[in-house]
C-alpha cells in the first residue's frame, strides 16, 4: 500500500522494511529505493524527508530536461 512520504520519519521507522518509491511526473521513470539501502548509507536515525528531496529522475538530469530531474512524486511502501 502506498502512503504520503510523512509516514516515515527517521529511516529506522516500521522496522525499516519499508520502500521509497518515487516517480518523474515529467518522463515517468519510476524507481523503487529499499529503506534498507538508505538505512546503510545514512543509518537508522536520520530523517526521510530531507534525503528525498536529494534524488533526482537520472534520464531528465541525463539530457539536461528543463525540469532539471526534480519534478517527481515520493511514496512510502510499506509490506503487509
Ligand atoms: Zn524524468
Ligand atoms: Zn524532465
Amino acid at each position: 500500500m502506498p502512503f504520503e512520504l510523512d509516514k516515515i520519519d527517521r529511516l529506522g521507522d516500521y522496522g525499516g522494511v519499508w520502500s521509497l518509491g518515487i516517480r518523474c511526473r515529467c518522463c515517468d521513470h519510476a524507481r523503487l529505493i529499499p529503506a534498507s539501502f538508505l538505512i546503510r548509507l545514512y543509518g537508522r536515525n536520520r530523517r526521510l524527508v530531507p534525503i528525498a528531496q536529494r534524488f533526482y529522475c537520472s534520464p531528465c538530469t541525463g539530457r539536461r530536461c528543463a525540469c532539471a530531474g526534480k519534478d517527481f512524486d515520493a511514496l512510502i511502501w510499506i509490506p503487509r
